[in-house]
């Protein structure tokens, strides 16, 4: 099923589970809330293309990127609809960002007279979101800034205010106080734009884990990303019905039978406690399974798990299978279910003490991507 050709390393992306999980976000919507995929680094690993592809057959009209060469490459691949980069971008990126028709965030004077100008000069306008920052301390203006800035951008010509929005710091958290300290901050700067008569049409806030945990911060357009990837937004606030769209799966490169005492991997960190079967799996940290892992993660075989033995290499990894007649071909699934059994993002996570977002954004682009569903 991977193709004859293909190294025998690859990520399985299920663009089924992608439109379930649009599904189950979208369950969780008001009524007249749209939704932003964001697609940024790849669609998170599972490719962006494609994630694009099938959100928009799903009836998702927005995408979110993090930067502009992103939207170029999704333009590129006949994407067409609005598409948000949500970074800040440098002001002498507007040539691109104007002919391509992607939409800006916006947070200085200066990248609003930059597009501004391209717009002109392309005899097109550009649309713009204003990014607002109500304690995230990453991008965007502050509250008391956002109505002198919308009124002096506003008299630029060719560019158009379509948007407004912020980013929450703990959307996922269990103590929700700080999270409504900025939505309040949020909903004081709507009610102060609105005061002066300034409407713009495109209001959001949420991300996947506020999406989902509070309705009021819907506003008009949310933004989804590690949801739609099938990983849990906010693991100890709701459990949703998701299911996760990547595996990354390897056939067996060598099995060979090893002395008692050989030392498995660089540093001899596994030795043999008898002569016994050592596997090979041609995954290693240059494909993003991380040297972290190293003689902790789970993979599994025959539906049983194997440990790691020892360090993760470069390009490869081992388990000692003992008695387990493991064969060269034989399929292992590092992330992703096999059998009755699964091994999760979530659990390689903790393993390295970090996220799931970033076991999936890892996975370099030396894995070709497979897709199904
Ligand atoms: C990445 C990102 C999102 C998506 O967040 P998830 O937690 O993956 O849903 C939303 N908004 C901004 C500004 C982002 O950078």
């Amino acid at each position: 099923m991977t193709g004859e050709l293909i190294r025998p390393a690859w990520a399985e992306i299920d663009l089924g589970c992608i439109r379930h999980n649009v599904g189950e976000v979208a369950g969780h919507l008001q009524d007249g809330v749209q939704m932003m995929a964001v697609v940024k680094a790849n669609g998170y690993g599972h490719g962006a293309v494609q994630v694009a592809k099938t959100v928009r057959e799903c009836g998702v009209n927005w995408i979110g990127v993090a930067i502009v060469e992103e939207g170029i490459s999704l333009r590129r691949a006949g994407i067409e609809g609005p598409i948000l980069i949500l970074g800040v971008s440098p002001a002498r990126q507007a040539p691109l960002i104007v002919p391509h028709g992607l939409t800006a965030a916006l947070c200085t004077y200066d990248g609003a007279e930059a597009l501004s100008a391209a717009a002109v000069a392309a005899g097109t306008t550009v649309k713009v979101h204003v990014k607002v920052d109500t304690g995230m301390g990453r991008l965007g203006l502050l509250p008391h800034e956002v109505i002198p800035f919308v009124k002096r951008i506003r008299e630029l010509p060719h560019l158009v205010v379509e948007g407004i929005f912020t980013h929450f710091s703990t959307a996922d958290d269990c103590d929700r106080g700080y999270f409504h300290q900025q939505l309040h901050l949020f909903q004081q700067v709507l009610a102060g734009l609105d005061s002066e008569g300034i409407r713009i049409p495109v209001v959001h806030a949420a991300n996947s884990a506020a999406a989902v945990t509070a309705p009021e911060a819907q506003f008009n357009l949310v933004r989804a990303g590690v949801a739609l990837y099938g990983l849990q937004p906010a693991p100890e606030l709701v459990a949703l019905d998701l299911r996760p769209a990547l595996s990354l799966k390897a056939n067996v490169s060598y099995v060979h039978t090893v002395p008692q005492g050989t030392g498995i991997s660089y540093g001899r960190r596994y030795l043999a406690r008898s002569e016994t079967a050592v596997a090979t799996i041609p995954v290693g940290y240059a494909d993003g399974y991380s040297r972290l892992l190293s003689s902790r993660a789970e993979v599994l075989v025959h539906g049983r798990r194997f440990r790691l033995s020892g360090n993760v290499c470069m390009d490869q990894c081992m388990i000692d299978v003992g008695p387990e007649p493991v064969q060269i071909g034989d399929e292992v699934v590092l992330i992703g279910r096999q059998g009755d059994d699964e091994v999760t993002a979530m659990e390689l996570a903790s393993i390295m003490g970090t996220l799931h977002y970033e076991i999936v954004c890892l996975i370099s682009e030396r894995i070709p991507r497979v897709y199904v569903g």
